[in-house]
C-alpha cells in the first residue's frame, strides 16, 4: 500500500520542544515499515496551530492525491493533529471512506485498513474525550498568550493570594495562615477544630469575620494552594443547574504560585474525601473499596486484599502480592489492547451481533411453530365439542400436541433468557466502546468511583499467580454468558499478559 505521512506541529509544540516535525515523520515511517507499506509522500503543515487544517494547501494536495489513488492511506500521530473537533474529523473520515483510503493514527492505535479499525467509524459519535483533549490544547494556547501578556485571567483569588498588576501572586500576610490551616487539619482532622483554633489565635477572615468550618473546607479543597487555579467554573445558578457550576469542559486550570507541596495537599484531601464518603449514608461502608477488591484472586482462588496502609493486594495464605499501581497499569494496558485489537473487536462485531440475530430468528421460528400448535389444539377442541371426535379418541390426538406445546414454551423462555444475557454482554461492552477513543489517555482524570464503575462493568475476575495476571473480562467474551447454559458450548476468553515492574 502506498501511504503518506501527515504532520502538523503547532508553534506551541515547537517552542516547548515537546514535539518536532522529525519525530512525527520518524514515527510514521517506522509504523509504515512495520506494515511493509511505501511512504510516498509527506504533508507538512508545520506551524498551523488551533486553526482548521482542512483548507490548508497541503491538505488540498492530500485530497487530490487520494482522489487520484496516488496515496491509499494517511498516517498521523494522533487524531487531534488532523482535526479540531468531531465534525471536522467526520468530514475527513467520510472522505477517506468514500475514496477507499485508510486512516492510521498511531496514538489511538487506529488503523482503518483492518477490519477492527473500521469499527472506528461506528465510534466516531462518541468522541467526547477527544473533544476534551482539544479543549485542553486550546486552553494551553490561550494561556500561553495570556502569560505573554502578563494578564490576570479572571475570577476571584482565594485567601493567601492577591492580584498585583493583573497577576496572581502570594499574599505574604495571609499565606502563613492558609498554610497553618493545612497543618492544623492534618493534626486534628476536623474542620471545626481548625476554625476554633484560628479564632483562638486571633486570626480573622478577609471579611473580618470569625472562621467557620465551611470556609475552612472551601480553602482546604481549593487546588490553588498546590499551584493549580481553577477558573471559569462558576456559571448561573438555575433550576436545571442548582450548583451553578459550568460544564466541566469549560473549566480552566491555570498555574499559580503554590503555598504548600502537592503531597501535603493530596494527603489532606484524601482525608476529606474519605470523611465525606463516610458521612454519606447512601454510600455503605463496604462500597469504599479499592479499585480491584473483590475481583482479584490468587491462583488458588483466595481473595487478594489491601491491608490498611499497604499499597499492595496480597494473599494472606500464599504470601505474595502485587502493587496496586502496577495492577492498575496492567489493567489499563489490557483495556487498551482490547480496544485496538483487530481480532477481539471483529470477534465482538461479528459474533455478538450475529449471535443476537440468531437468537431472534430462533425465537421467531419457535413462536411460529407454537402458534400453529395452538391453532391445531383449538380446532381439535372445536371438533370435539361438535361431536366429530369422540371423547375417547380425543385424548390420543390431543395429548402429544399438548406436550409438544408445553416443551416449546419452555424453550422460548430459555431462548429469551439467553438473548437477554447476550444483550447484557453487549451493553457492558458498549460502556467501554463508547469511551473508546482517548479512553486510555483519560483514565487518570477519572475519579475512583468512575474507575471502579468501569472495573465492575467489564471484569469477571482477575487471577494472579505471582508471575502472570489473567484477566477474565466480561466484554471480550460476548458469549461468555453461554457458560451459564450447561448445554451451550463453552466460550470464554482468557488473556495472558506479562506483568511489568514486578517487585
Ligand atoms: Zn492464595
Amino acid at each position: 500500500m502506498n501511504v503518506a505521512i501527515f504532520v502538523r506541529v503547532s508553534t506551541l509544540d515547537q517552542k516547548n520542544n515537546t514535539d518536532s516535525v522529525e519525530t512525527h515523520i520518524e514515527r510514521g515511517k517506522l509504523y509504515a515499515k512495520s506494515k511493509e507499506w511505501n511512504v510516498v509522500k509527506i504533508y507538512n503543515l508545520a506551524g498551523v496551530s488551533g486553526k482548521s487544517t482542512i483548507n490548508h494547501l497541503q491538505t488540498k494536495q492530500m485530497f487530490d492525491d487520494i482522489r487520484s489513488s496516488k496515496v491509499e492511506g494517511i498516517i498521523i500521530s494522533s487524531l487531534s493533529r488532523l482535526a479540531r473537533n468531531t465534525s471536522e474529523l467526520l468530514e475527513y473520515s467520510k472522505f477517506f471512506e468514500d475514496h477507499n483510503a485508510s486512516l492510521i493514527s498511531i496514538n489511538e492505535s487506529l488503523d482503518t485498513s483492518t477490519s477492527g479499525g473500521k469499527f472506528f467509524y461506528t465510534l466516531l459519535s462518541a468522541l467526547s474525550t477527544y473533544e476534551r483533549e482539544i479543549t485542553y490544547e486550546r486552553q494551553m494556547a490561550s494561556l500561553n498568550y495570556r502569560r505573554k501578556q502578563g494578564k490576570f485571567t479572571g475570577g476571584m483569588v482565594s485567601y493567601g493570594y492577591k492580584i498585583v498588576d493583573s497577576e496572581v501572586v502570594i499574599n505574604e500576610e495571609e499565606a502563613p495562615v492558609r498554610r497553618l490551616i493545612y497543618d492544623l487539619f492534618l493534626e486534628h482532622q476536623r474542620m471545626s477544630t481548625v476554625a476554633n483554633e484560628l479564632n483562638k489565635r486571633g486570626y480573622i477572615t478577609r471579611k473580618n469575620r470569625p472562621w467557620s468550618d465551611t470556609t475552612i473546607r472551601r480553602l482546604l479543597k481549593n487546588t490553588d494552594a498546590k499551584g493549580i487555579r481553577k477558573c471559569n467554573y462558576q456559571g448561573q445558578r438555575s433550576k436545571d443547574n442548582p450548583s451553578g457550576l459550568k460544564a466541566q469542559t469549560e473549566w480552566q486550570h491555570l498555574p499559580c504560585p503554590a503555598l504548600i507541596s502537592e503531597k501535603k495537599w493530596d494527603e489532606v484531601n484524601a482525608i476529606i474525601r474519605d470523611q465525606e464518603k463516610g458521612s454519606k449514608q447512601r454510600q455503605p461502608l463496604n462500597k469504599r473499596v479499592h479499585l480491584f477488591t473483590g475481583y482479584i484472586k490468587c491462583n488458588k482462588g483466595h481473595k487478594m486484599i489491601i491491608q490498611s496502609k499497604s499499597k499492595r493486594y496480597t494473599c494472606k495464605h500464599c504470601k505474595f502480592g502485587i502493587d496496586k499501581d502496577d495492577l492498575e497499569d496492567v489493567f489499563l494496558g489490557r483495556i487498551k489492547r482490547f480496544l485496538i485489537s483487530d481480532e477481539e473487536l471483529s470477534e465482538y462485531n461479528t459474533s455478538n451481533s450475529h449471535e443476537i440475530q440468531m437468537k431472534h430468528d430462533e425465537i421467531e421460528f419457535v413462536e411460529i411453530e407454537l402458534s400453529k400448535l395452538e391453532q391445531k389444539l383449538e380446532s381439535l377442541i372445536d371438533l370435539n365439542t361438535q361431536g366429530q371426535i369422540p371423547t375417547k379418541g380425543f385424548k390420543k390426538h390431543y395429548e402429544p400436541i399438548f406436550v409438544r406445546k408445553e416443551s416449546l414454551e419452555v424453550t422460548i423462555k430459555d431462548l429469551k433468557k439467553e438473548l437477554e444475557l447476550l444483550e447484557e454482554a453487549k451493553i457492558s461492552f458498549d460502556v467501554i466502546a463508547n469511551k473508546s477513543i482517548g479512553f486510555y489517555n483519560n483514565w487518570e482524570h477519572l475519579d475512583r468511583g468512575e474507575k471502579r464503575y468501569i472495573v465492575e462493568s467489564i471484569t469477571n475476575e482477575i487471577i494472579f499467580d505471582n508471575k502472570t495476571i489473567k484477566f477474565k473480562l466480561k466484554q471480550i467474551a460476548p458469549l461468555s454468558s453461554l457458560e451459564l447454559n450447561p448445554n451451550g458450548q463453552q466460550r470464554s476468553t482468557i488473556l495472558l499478559l506479562g506483568v511489568k515492574r514486578l517487585k
